[in-house]
């Protein structure tokens, strides 16, 4: 059995292969199918329901019935989170199953996805882990809003609370997509809500697995719904006036459609768009480190990451040094032929560089639309360092694959597409700049702000520019270490173009709830409380 005949036997499990609504897995009433294909050969994968309008709409009111019924909500936050976690723990139980799917959807090596599935686990966890806190912030008496004469009467006794939302859609991207999924899944239901998924169409087969893992932990029915489908499906969910909020993963055209969907019926919104990253390096950074981090910025899983660092910002006394160097590596690199099998090369320890090998681009429209960007560019006479093609076919064994080289681009102007618009493929972009001033106006010279790196040896200037870049998350580092890295406790979201709310910490679980104050006059809580068990 080759390795993709192995994944396809994992794909014949009914989760795969339907949608997953009041608690059934069912076909798409219109029967029609989606076909996804290996990245790294452009071999057929499987094939899965494309659910319709009509298809939401039954998840919707399988939601809804959920919701109006009202168990779930009127559970305790901690004890939504015992059954949640009983999901978490079916992704760390298959991680192997769900890599070797991964490997094969996005063509990412299978063992980064076995890293990003056991952080999709784990960071499961740590969403259950604040059901307690949830809880203890039902009922917090509002004892100070701060200021002169914060504190409401003492007559008057007046708490907070966090009620779910309701009905609420989860629209998600292809690069992580257990991931990206789950990291919505997980704190929607432990907030209390009803939630219906729709997964990316280029990249979701993981995703389907959750629909499993709802019914094995015992999600009441209805509780949560997975509609396969293509764009259609996401934008009948986005405009259903039964969905109170979308939660969305992606680019920032569809973010922004999404939010037109739900402006006439005045829905919550929750946006993780695209992004142009800058790196900033200083010239009294370690040029190794540089280059690993330069690297690793724009190279992990094949540059298809929403923070990854495409703009290199450098300063002129480092720049050709650095620029050399990086050649030399990108053009070692090999080609990840057969990412299912990507196991372990025990060269360069992948969890420090992650870019010892190249992978394949996630599909054919993908690859079309990175090498429309290096066309452009080279049309209009930007310098290519190194890369700005297609592999020739010996060098990924004449595969069929949707492999592009390693790409660098030198002297880029400010307005070139390739500096500010998202590529999101193997390409990187340079300027260089001479003063701290000019660090950080490049750093920020795009609409994008979702995340940026100043590297320096000094921690007091890496201090000073970290704090005026503009972006939901910056490091600041003599080392590189952590690029890339999320932490569940640790909050993420986009300035600008990259998006509206915060993901992660407990502010990324409060997105999933209202905020509400209870206001007891004439009698207090505490007898409300006696009354309600007395
Ligand atoms: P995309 O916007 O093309 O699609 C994302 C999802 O939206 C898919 O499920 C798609 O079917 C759905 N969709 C498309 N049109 C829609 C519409 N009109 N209404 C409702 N739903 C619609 O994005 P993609 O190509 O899947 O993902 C790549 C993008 O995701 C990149 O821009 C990347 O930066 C971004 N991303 C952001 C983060 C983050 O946390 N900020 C994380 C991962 C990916």
């Amino acid at each position: 059995m080759n390795s993709l005949n192995k994944v396809q036997s994992h794909l014949l499990a009914e989760c795969f292969n339907k949608l997953f609504i009041g608690g059934q897995f069912v076909d798409a009433i219109d029967g029609k199918k989606i076909s996804t294909y290996y990245p790294a050969t452009g071999d057929f994968l499987h094939e899965f329901p494309r659910g319709k309008a009509n298809d939401v709409d039954a998840a919707v009111a399988a939601a809804e019935a959920a919701w109006e019924e009202g168990t779930w909500a009127g559970m305790s936050a901690a004890e939504r989170a015992d059954i949640v976690t009983k999901m978490a723990q079916g992704i760390e139980d298959n991680i192997e199953m769900l890599a070797e799917i991964e490997a094969a959807d996005v063509g990412k090596p299978y063992r980064q996805a076995a890293m990003t599935l056991g952080g999709a686990a784990g960071e499961g966890k740590y969403w259950c882990s604040l059901g307690k806190v949830l809880d203890a912030e039902q009922d917090v008496p509002v004892n100070s809003g701060g200021g002169e004469g914060g504190v409401p009467p003492a007559e008057w006794d007046v708490v907070y609370r966090r009620d779910p939302i309701g009905v609420i859609g989860l629209i998600s991207a292809w690069n992580y997509p257990m991931n990206v999924a789950f990291r919505k899944v997980a704190p929607a239901l432990v907030a209390g809500n009803c939630a219906i998924l729709k997964p990316s169409e280029i990249a979701g087969l993981s995703c389907m697995f959750i629909g499993k893992l709802a019914q094995d932990a015992g999600i009441p029915p209805g509780v949560f719904n997975v509609v396969t489908g293509d764009r259609d499906a996401g934008a009948a969910l986005a405009a259903s006036p039964s969905v109170s909020m979308i939660s969305f993963t992606g680019s920032t055209l569809t973010g922004s459609k999404i939010m037109g969907a739900c402006a006439p019926k005045l829905s919550q919104v929750a946006l993780e768009l695209g992004g142009k990253s800058a790196l900033v390096v200083f010239d009294d950074t370690d040029l190794d480190k540089a280059v690993e981090t330069t690297m690793k910025g724009f190279l992990a899983n094949g540059g298809q990451i929403c923070t990854a660092h495409t703009r290199l910002v450098v300063q002129d006394s480092i720049k050709a040094p650095l620029l050399k160097k990086l050649k030399e590596e990108l053009e070692k690199l090999p080609f990840c032929n057969d990412p299912i099998t990507e196991k372990d090369r025990g060269d360069r320890a992948w969890e420090a560089g992650m870019t010892d090998v190249v992978q394949p681009v996630v599909c054919d429209s993908q690859h079309k639309k990175i090498m429309g960007f290096l066309h452009e560019a080279k049309a209009a006479g930007v310098e290519v360092l190194t890369g700005g093609d297609v592999p020739d076919d010996e060098t990924v064994g004449n595969s069929g694959g949707y492999f592009i080289q390693p790409t660098v681009l030198i002297n880029v102007e400010r307005d070139a597409d390739v500096w500010q618009k998202e590529v999101f493929g193997p390409v990187l972009s340079v300027r260089s700049f001479s003063t701290e001033d000019d660090a950080v106006l490049e750093a920020n010279s795009t609409a994008f702000g979702l995340a940026s790196t100043v590297m320096s040896s000094d921690p007091a200037k890496a201090m000073r520019v970290a704090n005026r870049i503009r972006a939901g998350a910056v490091f600041a580092t003599s080392t590189g270490e952590g690029l890339l890295a999320e932490h569940p406790a640790v909050s993420r979201g986009g300035f600008g173009f990259s998006g509206v709310g915060r993901e992660l910490g407990i502010g990324g679980l409060h997105e999933y709830t209202e905020l509400k104050s209870v206001n007891y006059t004439g009698f207090s809580l505490a007898d409300a409380k006696k009354q309600r068990t007395g």
